[in-house]
C-alpha cells in the first residue's frame, strides 16, 4: 500500500473561549504552515464562524464535531449541513464514541449522518472502537466491523470514497492509556481488510487515523507503524506547542 497523505485533526470537544481560540490558532497557524500533513481543527459549532475565518487562507482546515442528518425543521438543539456549510467548513467528525455512549448514537444514526454529509459534499471522518470489556472479552475485531458493516451494507461502499475513518479504542480515549502501535497497526489493518471485501481500492485508499491519548511522545512511534495515517488528537490538541509536534511528526 502506497504512503498517504497524513491527517492530523484536533477534537476540542467542549473546549475553549473566543480567547482561547484565537490565542491557540495564532500560534497553530504560524507553527503548521509548512506541514506535509492535512491539518484540521474541530472546535465547537458555536465558534466555526470564528475559526473558519482565522484559518482562511492557511492550510489548516476546520470540521464540525456533530451534525443532524436532517435538511432542516422542528429539530431543536440541533445544526444541518446546510448550516455547516455556509461557513466553510471541510470535515464532519462521525460517530464519536462520546456521541455513541453519552448520547446514545447507534451505527444506524451514524450511517444516516455519513450519508447526509456525503450528499453534502463534505469529508465525513467516522470513528470506531471498541470498549475495554469488549477487548478483554476479545470482541474487538467483531465491534469493529458490526460498525463498519453496518455503515455499509446502509448506505453503500461508495459513501467510504473519501472518507477518513478514525480508530480509536474507547478505554485510550481522555485516559493516558494509548494502544501500543502494534494493537493499533493491527486493528487499522483489520479495517482495511473490512473494507476489501466491498471495494478493493477504496480499502486501498482510505486513511485510517489513530485517535486515544496521542501526544507528543508517542506520535513517532505510532506513526512509524505502516496502517497509522495520522491521528485524531482530543486532550493535547488544546495546546499549540504540543498538536504542532503531531502536525509535524
Ligand atoms: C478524541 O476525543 O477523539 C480523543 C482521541 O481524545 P484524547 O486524545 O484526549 O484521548
Amino acid at each position: 500500500m502506497k504512503q498517504k497523505k497524513r491527517f492530523v485533526a484536533g477534537n476540542w470537544k467542549m473546549n475553549g473561549s473566543l480567547a482561547q481560540n484565537r490565542d491557540l490558532l495564532n500560534a497553530l497557524i504560524e507553527t503548521v504552515k509548512n506541514a506535509e500533513s492535512d491539518v484540521v481543527v474541530f472546535p465547537p459549532a458555536i465558534y466555526i464562524q470564528q475559526v473558519a475565518t482565522m484559518v482562511e487562507g492557511t492550510n489548516v482546515k476546520v470540521g464540525v464535531q456533530n451534525i443532524s442528518p436532517e435538511a432542516k425543521g422542528a429539530f431543536t438543539g440541533e445544526i444541518s449541513l446546510s448550516m455547516v456549510n455556509d461557513f466553510g467548513c471541510d470535515y464532519v467528525l462521525i460517530g464519536h464514541s462520546e456521541r455513541r455512549t453519552l448520547y446514545g448514537e447507534t451505527n444506524e444514526d451514524v450511517a444516516k449522518k455519513m450519508q447526509a454529509v456525503v450528499d453534502a459534499k463534505l469529508t465525513p471522518v467516522i470513528c470506531v472502537g471498541e470498549t475495554l470489556e469488549e477487548r478483554e472479552s476479545g470482541r474487538t475485531e467483531a465491534v469493529i466491523k458490526e460498525q463498519l458493516t453496518s455503515v455499509i451494507d446502509a448506505i453503500g461502499i461508495d459513501a467510504f470514497n473519501n472518507a477518513v475513518i478514525a480508530y480509536e479504542p474507547v478505554w485510550a480515549i481522555g485516559t493516558g492509556k494509548t494502544a501500543t502501535p502494534e494493537e493499533a497497526d493491527q486493528v487499522h489493518d483489520f479495517i482495511h481488510c473490512t473494507l476489501k471485501v466491498y471495494d478493493d481500492n477504496i480499502s486501498d485508499l482510505v486513511r485510517v487515523v489513530y485517535g486515544g491519548s496521542v501526544n507528543a511522545s508517542n506520535v513517532d512511534s505510532l506513526f512509524a507503524k505502516q496502517n497509522i495515517d495520522g491521528a485524531l488528537v482530543g486532550g493535547a490538541s488544546l495546546e499549540a506547542e504540543g498538536f504542532t509536534k503531531i502536525a509535524l511528526a
